[in-house]
């Protein structure tokens, strides 16, 4: 089944992931352009599918401002999860607002108050989930398959239909398609997250180099999209 998911097209497998799951399936974005590519796909096959975003309270005016501009293009719903008041405000009490500059312990501790916490919230009751995971976006992200077992999740499904799109791929998608896109893109920044977390990128670098630019590669993911998960083999 893991070699029917690998050879199916994105489009080809959204829609039989929404004919299979809809609606306890939803496509988590934080709204970079994988993210808005993959809302036009879904909204041509499926215009209630559910859409989610966490709000970590630290994001872009851009990315707001690009949230706006998909409902408004799309007329779809997006539910916005928040992180827990009482644990951001132990936490930033604790070690400071942007206690993520201190250590990549701290980082990964304000990362799973305001982003991991949430999403475990926005999947519960879920059977599936849909990201915009790309092979080619970091080192950490090179074995990701199409369809995997979320173990990290209670066992549901993870759908990644853009693994093996390259950067080209996607941006010929936007531009034949006109799909709204968050401006950081056009100022240097490939991979968009929280302000504070998220540089420009410089000629040559990695698309993800401006995420956590302090840290080493290898430890930068949130834990939104650990490498645990493991591909669906049902
Ligand atoms: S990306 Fe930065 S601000 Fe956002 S949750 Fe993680 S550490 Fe906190």
């Amino acid at each position: 089944m893991s070699e029917k998911w690998e050879s199916m097209a994105a489009r080809e497998l959204l829609a039989a992931a929404i004919a299979a799951f809809h609606p306890r399936i939803a496509l988590s974005t934080a709204f970079g352009v994988e993210g808005v590519v993959i809302v036009d796909i879904l909204m041509r096959i499926e215009p209630r599918a559910r859409i989610f975003t966490v709000d970590t309270g630290r994001l872009p005016p851009e990315t707001y401002a690009l949230i706006d501009a998909v409902r408004a293009r799309y007329g779809c719903t997006i539910d916005v999860f928040f992180p827990m008041a009482q644990a951001v405000e132990a936490m930033v009490g604790n070690h400071g607002v942007n206690l993520f500059y201190a250590s990549v312990e701290r980082r990964k501790q304000c990362c799973a108050v305001r982003k991991v916490e949430p999403l475990g919230r926005a999947l519960a009751g879920l059977q599936a989930w849909i990201t915009g995971l790309r092979r080619d976006q970091a080192v950490t992200r090179r074995d990701v398959a199409k369809v995997q077992v979320d173990r990290d999740h209670g066992g549901i499904l993870k759908l990644n239909p853009l693994a093996d799109w390259s950067t080209e791929d996607v941006w010929r998608y936007v531009r034949a398609h006109d799909v709204p896109y968050n401006a950081l893109h056009d100022q240097g920044y490939p991979s968009i997250g929280c302000a504070p977390c998220t540089r420009a990128v410089r000629p040559g670098e990695d698309l993800r180099a401006g995420r956590w630019w302090w840290e080493a590669p290898e430890s930068k993911e949130c834990g939104l999209h650990l490498p645990t998960a493991r591909e669906a083999s049902s």
